[in-house]
């Protein structure tokens, strides 16, 4: 599964899981744009591709900004030759039960999850068809787009709903060549599942080891965390699978924490 010559587009990428599909990509080949919130993290991760001899772009932007990722995928393109892959990676987690559930707090999850899932696909779109070459969408989607869990309203219903865009931009883009596909890990230790064990550990009352062994890896089969290499490789698969019999899915890579 090789990447030489195309460019990616990945959002949330200067931590955790986009961090390294930026790094798996660039190994495979690809120019990679390194796109997120903390400008300062972007660059330092596109730095770091760079000084492993590859090309990369640090951009800072917030994907629920609709003027700044136009601007950002049309500096990508302007400046790195074009635009074949997406990942739409960025995310957020806020827990609460639902009766104390902040409506800003809602509408900021929902912001980041789906308008930035949206925004960068109708970039990524408009450019896919403009060049003639097609591309690759990929949207991070979760367990949690196939099952609920508790104090997750908000980050349950953005990622289902994620699956329900990857099938229309499958369906509108084949005439295209664009594929849309999710992928739904489990737990990964990253930033974003540290900050809330203590917060998981709160609601529920349990001990933060409690939460790791009862909640987040109970249903695992191997009582295992889901790694950012695992989630990459199939960021891989999807991105450089050659034909067009790949869209429109989701793959779960979670230790059998959720089984199809
Ligand atoms: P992380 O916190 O390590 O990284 C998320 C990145 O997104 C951060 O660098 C942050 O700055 C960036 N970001 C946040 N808001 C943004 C915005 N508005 N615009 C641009 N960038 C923004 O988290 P992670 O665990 O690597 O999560 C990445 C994705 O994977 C998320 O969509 C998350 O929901 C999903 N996911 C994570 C897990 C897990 O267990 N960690 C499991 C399933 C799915």
């Amino acid at each position: 599964m090789r990447l030489d010559g195309k460019v990616a587009f990945v959002t949330g990428a200067a931590s955790g899981i986009g961090k390294r599909i930026a790094e798996v990509y660039a190994e495979a080949g690809a120019t990679v744009a390194v796109a997120d919130l903390n400008p300062g993290g972007a660059e330092a991760a596109a730095a770091g591709l760079r000084a492993r001899g590859a090309c990369a772009l640090g951009l800072g932007v917030d994907v629920t900004d609709e003027a700044g990722v136009d601007a950002a995928v049309a500096r990508t393109v302007a400046e790195l030759g074009g635009l074949d892959v997406l990942v739409s990676n960025a995310g957020i987690q806020i827990v609460a039960p639902l009766q104390d559930f902040a409506f800003a707090d809602w509408k900021k999850l929902l912001a980041v999850h789906l308008d930035g899932a949206f925004l960068t696909a109708r970039a990524a779109m408009r450019q896919m068809i403009a060049s003639g070459r097609g591309g690759s969408m990929i949207f991070m989607g979760s367990v949690h787009s196939k099952e609920a869990s508790v104090l997750k309203a908000p980050y349950v219903t953005a990622k289902h709903g994620l699956e329900g865009l990857a099938k229309v931009i499958a369906k509108e883009g084949a005439a295209h060549g664009v594929r849309a596909n999710v992928i739904c890990p489990g737990f990964v230790r990253t930033p974003l599942v540290d900050k809330q064990i203590p917060e998981q550990a709160k609601a529920l009352g349990l001990s933060e080891d409690d939460v790791i062994r009862k909640v987040m890896l109970k249903e695992t089969v191997d009582g295992e965390f889901t790694t950012v290499d695992d989630v990459a490789q199939v960021a891989l698969l999807f991105a450089a699978f050659p034909t067009q019999a790949l869209t429109g899915q989701s793959m779960v890579v979670s230790h059998g924490w959720f089984m199809q």
